[in-house]
């Protein structure tokens, strides 16, 4: 049986075949969303077909294909750059940037490590866009990451060659209830996860602050960092952590993170601490569209990134 992924990427060779099948889709995907105009804000714009280019029907600015999305400021052809995403919102899991060098042939690591990671923190950019609201799971678990370069000789030695990084999830989720057999259940929505430096309560109040509406109502296992997150939303409930509360109360804050795990490991082997983050956005980014099936790949394309690696 062939699988669903490898079907879609059959089917993306055959859609983007060379660098100008890639620019045409970019063209129509871009067109779809609506074009902005950076000096005027006009929304109207006509297409010049020669220059591969949009002109502002109001001022006469171009806007390039490459203009205001993640790729902007990048020589690489546009069908590296959708190749990668491709890749990676077509695999469930993810890929690495060592398998996406064999793939393309491609010469140097390093380019499509640091345009990976582009994409990824365009992901991350995305998600930071909303709140999350309602109910909410909050919870922390440890990823194992690798130490800096600087402890190399401990890695040889075969010492300690990881440290633990303290991740937060924040899970939305709503109750649900069977009208004829009176279960309760939970549907998850959106998940948020973020690396935690300190694990003080100022920290975890700047995280509530910044992503949950505060009309909320969040719940947590008991904790000195959590005293204040009443203050940032309208409920606050905290129960004593057991073995219930990982299936009831925070059933879905438990299943996102050792699913991340589990992933993060499989995959990557070793993550360095300060690039954890950026694998737990994208993660979090298909998680959050996973039933958007095919349509991921359009809405990756167009996501934009102002912010380097
Ligand atoms: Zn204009």
């Amino acid at each position: 049986m062939i699988e669903p992924n490898v079907m879609n990427l059959l089917h993306f060779i055959e859609q983007f075949s060379d660098e100008v099948s890639c620019k045409s889709h970019m063209k129509k995907t871009r067109s779809k969303e609506g074009i902005i105009c950076k000096k005027c804000q006009s929304k109207k714009h006509y297409w010049l077909k020669s220059k591969w280019m949009w002109q502002c029907s109001d001022c006469g600015f171009r806007t390039t294909l490459r203009s205001g999305i993640m790729m902007e400021n990048s020589n690489l052809p546009i069908r590296t750059w959708s190749l990668a995403m491709a890749f990676m919102t077509y695999s469930k899991k993810g890929v690495f940037a060592a398998e996406l060098q064999r793939q393309f042939n491609h010469s140097r690591y390093t380019t499509l490590w640091s345009l990976m990671h582009r994409i990824r923190s365009a992901m991350g950019k995305r998600d930071d866009l909303y709140d999350l609201e309602d109910m909410i799971e909050f919870d922390e678990a440890y990823f194992a990451v690798a130490t800096k370069a600087s402890d190399k000789q401990n890695l040889k030695k075969g010492r300690g060659s990881q440290k633990q990084s303290n991740v937060v999830v924040m899970a939305e989720s709503v109750p649900l209830e069977d009208l004829t057999t009176g279960k309760q259940s939970k549907q998850c929505r959106y998940f948020k996860m973020n690396v935690l430096d300190t694990h003080k309560k100022e920290e975890v109040n700047a995280l509530i602050g910044d992503n949950f509406e505060d009309t909320s109502i969040v719940f947590s296992d008991k904790s000195t960092s959590y005293v204040d997150i009443g203050n940032y939303v309208k409920v606050h409930i905290t129960e004593k952590s057991n073995k219930q509360t990982t299936i009831t109360t925070l059933k879905w804050a438990h299943i996102a993170l050792s699913n991340a795990k589990r992933t993060l490991l499989s995959i990557y082997h070793k993550i360095k601490g300060k690039y954890l983050q950026l694998y737990l956005d994208e993660f979090c980014y298909k998680l959050n569209r996973r039933y958007f099936g095919n349509r991921l790949f359009d809405r990756l394309t167009i996501a934009d990134n102002n912010i380097g690696i």
